[in-house]
């Protein structure tokens, strides 16, 4: 663990029975409207991400996991709720819910991905690209 860095960022959810840091490079934020997204935040999801390794959880006494699919799985807060990681399986990124850093987190957004699934109670119109599936020309190391 690269402890000896300063932190680039810092987050934790509602009731700050998970709080982490970071050590390394945050992604730009990238929205994602996939359906799987939507239902487990209740609308969709901002989230940058960093390389496993650079994340270093200061507590996770209610950090619980959920294998959202065959190649994810989300981690959340048992106790207040929160939405705060989405992890690919075998892949060295970890993505994080952009809402649960601390500010200032300097991020700047990207764009919209799986933008066909959205909601039919919102338009995404912020003018930033969209790609209905992972599409975007996302940086390499964008797991969504
Ligand atoms: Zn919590
Ligand atoms: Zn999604």
């Amino acid at each position: 663990m690269p402890t000896k860095t300063a932190a680039t960022a810092t987050g934790h959810c509602l009731c700050k029975g998970v709080q982490y840091e970071v050590h390394g490079p945050l992604r730009p934020v990238v929205f994602c409207h996939c359906e799987m997204c939507r239902r487990t935040s209740g609308h969709f999801v901002a989230a940058t991400a960093c390389a496993r390794e650079d994340l270093l959880l200061k507590s996770s006494a209610s950090l619980q996991w959920y294998q959202s699919s065959a190649s994810a799985r989300r981690g959340f807060c048992a106790q207040c709720g929160a939405s705060l990681f989405w992890d690919p399986t075998g892949e060295g990124r970890i993505a994080i819910m952009a809402g649960t850093l601390d500010s200032p987190t300097g991020l700047t957004a990207q764009g919209h991905i799986f933008a066909a699934e959205a909601g039919d109670y919102y338009h995404i119109d912020d003018g930033l690209p969209k790609s209905d599936g992972w599409g975007l020309a996302l940086d390499v190391e964008a797991p969504g």
